[in-house]
């Protein structure tokens, strides 16, 4: 049997252990606006159009939709829910690294 490990940081999480899903669904949104100035709509249909046919039916699906799971340990989870874009941890580091730079 496969070891279950949290996603995040690697830690091995053993049966029984305390251990979180993540899912995350991402999928394009359209607000309805058509700008109408960027040319010729039909011209711009048939292009997307053309466009399409030059991917594959599954890099097309995940240019629209995409679902991913995650599990993570209990450490992780907490600081994905106050922070999951990491935008806290890249200010720290770029503040650490200025401080490293002589
Ligand atoms: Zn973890």
């Amino acid at each position: 049997m496969n070891k279950i490990r949290c996603q995040c940081c690697g830690k091995e999480l053993p049966p029984g252990s305390l251990k979180y899903v993540v899912e995350i669904k991402t999928f394009a949104d359209y607000d309805g606006y058509i700008d109408e100035n960027s040319g010729d709509l039909e011209d711009g249909m048939l292009d997307l159009i053309e466009e399409m046919s030059d991917m594959d039916a599954k890099t097309l699906e995940e240019d629209v939709y995409k679902e991913m799971m995650f599990i993570l340990c209990k450490d992780c989870r907490g600081r994905f829910i106050k922070d999951p874009f990491c935008v806290e941890k890249e200010i720290f580091e770029d503040e650490h690294t200025k401080g490293t730079v002589h």
